[in-house]
């Protein structure tokens, strides 16, 4: 093909695509609106694309960016002495304090029995998978007003715990969990604790500095021993960029992996994945350089303004949050309103918002997410004005219609729906609720094989 020909193969494909700079998107995207953080992250993009991550003393600018980025999360989470990590997302983060955690335990146990992470039922999923690639098992514990219950915690601590994970904020309800009470029932047993602040590491010390009323979750806590925050969230760069922080060097070294035994070259790899492109790493450090705490903390009182503006808009229309709100998620519920409707409504206006399965056994019910971004700052009223016609819209969507389909295991109409554009795909954590959980999985399975087929 002639290079003309292939460009606009790449125009076609983008066809159906939500467009992540429009603003309307309250998830997937973390978009400030400038212009210029695209500028220099996509200049050092294309720039390091070709160079490889897996051997540092060839590229030495890897180095370089690495400490760059690690020291830079470093500060924010207040660990003068930590030693981290760049991985290419939160996953990943999460994975490699797991296993630190687990060959920790293993050293410091010497058991052979399956060691346990105690989280709370809202922890993010990454620990559930990276339990099930590293033979280990989530005990998942209930949560009291959204957030992790201590007491829980006090009650399910023991020798076999090897990790204790906790959220700074957790994704659906955007609270923070209760880190330093937990600190003090993990110290007596001298258990290491990950704070997953993929979401909050590069937000909330802006808000910190702004004023705002942050609960304590970082280094500061006595017993908080790894923390994952994500560069390519609130840090504003292109995907592919997160940190891994642990309390020292021993914790770290737990993480890595490394063999000398087999012919071609010494295996020495931080992360999970071994080549990798510099490129994100290198657009990670640019963007970071380019903002610097004063750009940042401009951002983070946009999102700020965003938080209060649509708060307040969407209380007006009936809707309450469902936890305390203290980061830069909103989880809102409301009682008055058929909510998949409604959020099919805002996809017929443009909008993409997510449906929220509660946790009813918790008093959490069914909820919208709104994940801020800068740009919702700007974009409020418009988003207001088309949440109240939403409201009243009648849904182009039977509610009922769709719980009796999915009762007598109509999949394939609701799949359809969803790949034409009818249907919002989170309507589908609510209908699954329905459906025993293996089955639901399975399921799934067949679907995406479908999908791709
Ligand atoms: C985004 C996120 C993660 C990790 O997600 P990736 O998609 O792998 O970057 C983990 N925890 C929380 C709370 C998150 O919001």
């Amino acid at each position: 093909m002639k290079i003309d020909e292939v460009l606009s193969l790449l125009e076609r494909a983008e066809l159906k695509d939500l467009d992540p700079k429009s603003g309307r998107l309250f998830a997937y995207v973390y978009e400030t609106g400038d212009e210029n953080i695209r500028k220099v992250a996509e200049k050092a993009l294309l720039r390091f694309a070709e160079k490889n991550l897996l051997d540092f003393t060839v590229f030495r600018s890897a180095v370089f960016f690495e400490k760059e980025v690690v020291g830079f999360a470093k500060n924010l989470m207040h660990g003068a002495d930590a030693a981290g990590t760049f991985t290419f997302g939160g996953t990943e983060s999460i994975m490699l304090a797991v296993k630190a955690a687990r060959d920790f335990y293993r050293k410091r146990e010497g058991k052979a029995e399956v060691p346990e992470i105690l989280a709370p039922i809202s922890i993010h999923p990454a620990f559930l998978k990276a339990a099930d690639y590293l033979g280990l098992k989530v005990v998942r514990l209930a949560v009291k007003d959204a957030k992790a219950d201590t007491d829980e915690f006090a009650e399910a601590v023991s020798d076999k715990t090897a990790l204790i994970a906790l959220s700074a904020p957790n994704w659906p309800f955007g609270t923070v969990d209760p880190v330093e009470e937990i600190a003090e029932i993990a110290a007596e047993k001298n258990v290491l604790i990950h704070v997953d602040a993929c979401l909050g590491g590069f937000i909330l010390p802006f808000f910190e500095m702004l004023g705002e009323n942050v609960p304590k979750y970082d280094f500061r806590v006595e017993g908080v021993t790894s923390i994952s925050l994500d560069v390519h969230k609130y840090g504003y760069a292109p995907k592919g960029a997160s940190v891994v922080l642990f309390r020292d060097a021993e914790l770290k070294k737990c993480s890595m992996f490394v063999d000398v035994t087999s012919p071609g070259y010494v295996f020495v790899n931080q992360a999970v994945l071994s080549s990798r492109p510099e490129g994100p790493l290198a657009a990670a450090f640019a963007v970071i350089k380019y903002l610097g705490i004063e750009g940042y903390k401009k951002l983070a009182s946009k999102v700020l303004s965003a938080r209060k503006k649509i708060y307040k808009g969407l209380k007006a229309l009936g809707f309450e949050s469902v936890g305390r709100v203290e980061s830069s998620v909103l989880a809102m519920s409301n009682p008055e309103v058929d909510l998949i409707g409604f959020v099919n409504n805002m996809k017929r206006l443009g909008w993409q918002l997510h449906l929220q399965k509660g946790l009813k056994k918790y008093g959490i019910p069914d909820n919208i997410h709104l994940t801020l971004s800068p740009i919702h700052d700007e974009m409020a009223e418009e988003f207001l004005e088309d949440a109240a016609k939403a409201v009243e819209m009648k849904p182009d969507v039977d509610t009922k219609q769709i719980y009796a389909m999915v009762e007598r295991g109509e999949f394939a109409e609701i799949v359809k729906g969803i790949e034409e554009g009818r249907l919002d795909s989170s309507i589908v954590t609510i209908l699954l609720e329905s459906i025993p959980e293996d089955f639901a999985a399975e399921l799934i399975k067949n679907v995406v094989m479908e999908w791709f087929r």
